[in-house]
């Protein structure tokens, strides 16, 4: 008997659309927490294009803790938000990330910024990331990454890092990520 396509098989994939997952990490060993969160993420539905540069900053909100190490993870997925969002919380699971206080310290955070040009306004799950916009933190290795980002219903990272300003974000050259399938892709996330 032939199957019927689209009838009882498996939801057929969405278009492949352009996401940008930032992560951080102050418990631990920092570098490596980042380099498992890539390893946790990529592949299976979630193509990895590039990562940034590393970036040492400081904590912005909750209670006095150490610095962050911080990245962004340029990706294309045909995979819907929500299971990207499942995927983050995994990897995030998979460090022990415990949650106590608001803003505390983690072994690994990882947020999705933009997944193409998506918007949700859920709790759970709000895109674009609704304070990237005012992050040096997630801007800076965003820009590092891309430089002609945009942040959908933003404008340019370029313009929103200049006026957010870099202070407490310092490039780390001496520290770096490698994706776990690298496949150069260009990233092209761009306000045109
Ligand atoms: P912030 O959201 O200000 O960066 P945080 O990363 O410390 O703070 P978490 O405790 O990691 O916050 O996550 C709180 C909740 O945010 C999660 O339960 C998750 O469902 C929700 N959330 C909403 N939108 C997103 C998003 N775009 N990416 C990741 N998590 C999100
Ligand atoms: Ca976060
Ligand atoms: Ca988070």
């Amino acid at each position: 008997m032939s199957e019927v396509p689209g009838a009882t098989g498996p939801a057929s994939p969405g278009p492949d659309r352009r996401v940008v997952i930032a992560l951080g990490s102050n418990l631990g060993d920092r570098l490596a927490n980042l380099q498992q969160g890539l390893a946790s993420l990529c592949g299976g539905g979630l193509a990895c294009g590039a990562v940034s540069a590393v970036f040492q900053t400081a904590p912005v909100g909750g209670p006095a803790q150490d610095d962050f190490l911080n990245a962004v993870l340029l990706a294309s997925s045909p995979l819907p938000a929500r299971e990207i969002l499942r995927r983050c919380q995994r990897a995030e699971d998979a460090l022990g990330r415990v949650r106590t206080v608001r803003w505390g310290p983690r072994t690994l955070d990882v947020d999705i910024i933009t997944c193409g040009k998506e918007v949700a306004n859920d709790p759970d799950l709000t895109l674009p990331h609704p304070r990237a916009h005012a992050r040096a933190f997630v801007l800076a290795p965003w820009l590092d990454a891309d430089p002609t980002a945009c942040l959908p219903g933003y404008g340019s990272v370029r313009d929103l890092l200049a006026a957010v300003g870099d202070e407490g974000v310092r490039r780390m050259p001496q520290l770096r990520l490698v994706l776990p399938r690298g496949r150069a892709e260009e990233a092209d996330i761009s306000c045109r």
